[in-house]
């Protein structure tokens, strides 16, 4: 069959376009310039199309793809604006994630064959009430059925971290209102991952700074083992394989039929990131401070994934495997 997918170019993508391809699927992606699209076609080199979409949010932005592949089947939305400093946090993240959704959902309804529409939400959808209402419920397990609080007027005067998870709460919330109103052809899934880390898709892609998950292990590796830890939000991370191994688990089987799924591994702390990679690296030692490698903060998980996990039955990769392949590539990519 033939898959859709936008934002092809970015870090998730890449991995869904890999695994697809790998199974025998065409697969065409869209992406924001053409230069972006001959890129996308030197690094698979196989089964693989590009579709230019300079503009997500315009009405009928999709439409010309599905008019060039009639064959398509199953539709992947993961373009969306990621962590953005600046202003105008409407127009820059939140807009094209809404409107984006909204455009990519009627181009899907228009086009008879799709059957699936896989779209890439976030954990942020689900678990992060606490950044808006900070008093709120500070006891509640998040599971698959939990809406991170939100609030229009905060959405965009709070920061970009902020904008960012509203952002993916009123897409996701568009997503299966569409899904409601419209009673539309296709069955709906999200996938909701927490912090996405792993390698690059290819090692060629391994830049100065990277998506914003993985540059948060990266800017351990831009310091001094004297400068003071580098601060993470505590949080749960999932690796970006699995990921993919999950939107392909949502595009092929009936399982994830109008399912949320809750992609996380368990926490981490800035002192177990510094102890894995010292551990792993012993180059890294003059570069990672050491902290009190003993100190690891006890943080009471505060998710419940048990449904995910009894849909999708797959074992994923653990916190020191994900870190330790991220930065061999970054470490080797270096070198290189
Ligand atoms: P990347 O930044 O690597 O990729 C983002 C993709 O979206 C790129 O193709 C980018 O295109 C495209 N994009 C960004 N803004 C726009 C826009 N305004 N219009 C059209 N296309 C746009 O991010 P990730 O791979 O990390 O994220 C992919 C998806 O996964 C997103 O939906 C994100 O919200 C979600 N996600 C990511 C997590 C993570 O930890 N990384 C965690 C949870 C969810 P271009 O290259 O042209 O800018």
């Amino acid at each position: 069959s033939t898959v859709f997918i936008s934002g092809a170019n970015g870090y998730i993508a890449q991995h869904i376009v890999k695994t697809f391809l790998s199974r025998g699927h065409r697969v065409v992606g869209s992406v924001r310039s053409a230069a972006k699209g001959q890129h996308l076609k030197k690094l698979f080199q196989s089964d693989f199309e590009y579709a230019v979409v300079p503009d997500i949010q315009s009405s009928g932005a999709f439409s010309s793809v599905f008019s060039r592949h009639p064959n398509i089947s199953v539709v992947i939305h993961s373009a969306a604006p990621s962590y953005h400093q600046g202003p105008k946090l409407q127009e820059s993240i939140i807009d094209p994630m809404v409107n984006g959704t909204n455009a990519l959902l009627e181009a899907a309804w228009d086009h008879e064959p799709v059957r699936k529409f896989v779209l890439t939400s976030s954990y942020g959808t689900m678990g992060m009430s606490r950044m808006l209402q900070p008093k709120s419920a500070p006891n509640e397990t998040i599971t698959e059925e939990s809406w991170t609080y939100t609030n229009k007027e905060s959405a965009t005067t709070k920061g970009p971290m902020v904008a960012t998870m509203c952002g993916k709460v009123f897409s996701e919330q568009a997503a299966w209102e569409f899904l409601k109103r419209d009673m539309p052809q296709f069955e709906l899934a999200s996938i909701n991952p927490a912090f996405v880390f792993g390698p690059q898709a290819f090692d060629s892609e391994v830049k100065l700074v990277m998506n914003g998950s993985v540059e948060m292990l990266h800017q351990f590796l831009k310091g001094k083992s004297s400068d003071r830890m580098p601060t993470l939000v505590p949080g749960s991370f999932y690796d970006v394989r699995d990921v993919a191994e999950a939107h392909y688990f949502a595009a092929t089987s009936n399982k994830a039929d109008s399912q949320r799924l809750l992609l996380a591994n368990g926490q981490f702390s800035s002192q177990q990131i510094a102890n894995i990679l010292r551990d792993n690296f012993p180059q890294l030692r003059d570069v990672v401070p050491e902290g009190n490698p003993q100190k690891i903060p006890k943080v009471k998980c505060p998710y419940d994934d048990s449904h995910t996990r009894a849909l999708f039955q797959h074992e994923p990769i653990g916190l020191e495997q994900s870190v330790v392949d991220t930065v061999a590539q970054i470490i080797a990519a270096k070198q290189a």
